[in-house]
């Protein structure tokens, strides 16, 4: 939206009080996400500015009594975000929600060609499909998303090859589920990533996003091979949300922990050095002391490297949310509960970031493994980690390691 917006004449600004009108997008996972995005729009109201909202929150939800008189644009609208700022600014209110089609099939989304602003200007994050196929009970981004939408095998390829070409050295792949992509276009996931393999160049790499366990487990061999690539980060995010088959169940999830443990046991087994990451659900209303105890067992076994731990909250509108509830205080004790089986992030055997301290910069050397519980220093260091560069300590510049 602000590579559009800026190609057009608007002037992206750092701060809520130098803009005129504020654009603000949402995720509606968790309560706090929500609560938090409701707090900037009263914000940017207190402060007389003209808003836009988009994202998952205004998408579901539209009608919602804190979005009245907003201007809202769709999850799929973004394309049209110019239009929306206008009418906006001339004190209109304006709401995109459409889904957008090919071939009367749900599309992907906008055009992945968009002009953008990167944060970190040498990755590119590309999202290869839009909602999914499940209808899992906790999940509220469903209601926004909707069903599965993937984008065409050849423009996610054309886009990372213009990222390369402007001086990108990551795409990272990104979806609801990157193991359900290609399902509703007679193609499957392996097949979008050989296809991108054959574009990466050297010195360039290729991270995979979240998927569930039940796609991804048909193509297991071909995932091992893929990950194993020197080109490919060994690194995959693969959330489990509970230990225990009668919590699964009841979460609609569509898989046994068995399913998961195959997936988790195999990739560790054929890609070295491979890093899985997962999540938790804790206190989730079904949820037994039987069950929590599964899930501390298969947290205990597996010992991820990085774990994301959620307590549950009851998303307004999902089935979960009308499920009697477990008393009010054991998701946040089961949540500690967890935490506390952790080891220090910084004493985790497999961390082997290399920080090289030479004359004028920190040189930070990267090797295949997921990242994200490095204690770094500072943003600029996690940065260069990412991005295999060094940070130079005049100019805080970050350069790629050649
Ligand atoms: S897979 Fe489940 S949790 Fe993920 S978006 Fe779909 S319904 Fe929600």
């Amino acid at each position: 939206m602000a590579g559009l917006l800026a190609s057009n004449g608007y002037k992206i600004v750092n701060t809520e009080d130098e803009a005129d009108l504020v654009v603000l997008n949402s995720c509606t996972v968790k309560n706090p996400s929500e609560d938090h995005f409701r707090n900037a729009i009263n914000s940017a109201k207190d402060k007389n500015k003209f808003v836009v909202v988009a994202g998952c929150v205004s998408q579901a939800t539209p009608n919602v009594g804190y979005l009245k008189n907003l201007s809202i644009l769709g999850v799929q609208q973004i394309d049209r975000v110019v239009e929306v700022v206008e009418e906006t600014l001339k004190g209109n209110r304006v709401r995109l929600l459409g889904k957008k089609k090919v071939n009367r099939r749900k599309a992907g989304g906008a055009s992945l060609n968009l002009p953008k602003i990167r944060r970190n200007p040498l990755i590119e994050i590309i999202p290869i499909s839009t909602g999914c196929l499940n209808q899992c009970t906790y999940c509220k981004t469903k209601h926004a998303r909707g069903d599965l939408g993937s984008y065409p095998i050849g423009e996610i390829v054309n886009r990372a090859v213009e990222a390369f070409k402007e001086g990108c050295k990551e795409i990272w792949l990104t979806s609801e589920d990157t193991g359900a992509y290609g399902k509703d276009i007679d193609c499957s996931l392996p097949q979008l990533l050989y296809a991108l393999i054959n574009v990466i160049p050297d010195g360039c790499y290729l991270r995979l996003g979240m998927t569930n366990p039940p796609y991804i487990k048909d193509y297991l061999e071909d995932i091992g091979k893929i990950l194993s690539h020197h080109r490919v980060y060994s690194f995959l995010h693969i959330p489990v949300q509970s230990g225990s088959d009668q919590v699964l169940s009841d979460m609609r999830r569509e898989y046994f922990r068995r399913d998961f443990e195959d997936i988790v046991d195999y990739l560790r087994q054929r890609v070295p050095g491979i890093t899985i990451a997962t999540d938790i659900i804790c206190g989730f209303p079904t949820e037994t002391a039987a069950d929590f105890e599964e899930t501390l067992q298969l947290v205990a076994k597996y010992r991820f490297p990085i774990l994301f731990i959620n307590q549950f909250y009851p998303r307004p509108g999902t089935v979960a949310a009308k499920m009697e509830r477990i008393p009010a205080h054991q998701p946040a004790l089961r949540y500690y509960v967890v935490k506390k089986t952790l080891p220090d992030a910084r004493n985790v055997a497999w961390l082997t970031l290399i920080l090289l301290l030479v004359t004028n910069c920190v040189i930070v050397v990267k090797v295949k493994c997921g990242l994200s519980c490095i204690n770094f220093t500072s943003p600029r260091e996690k940065e260069a980690a990412l991005s295999c560069c060094y940070i130079s300590r005049e100019t805080n510049q970050l350069f790629p390691i050649l």
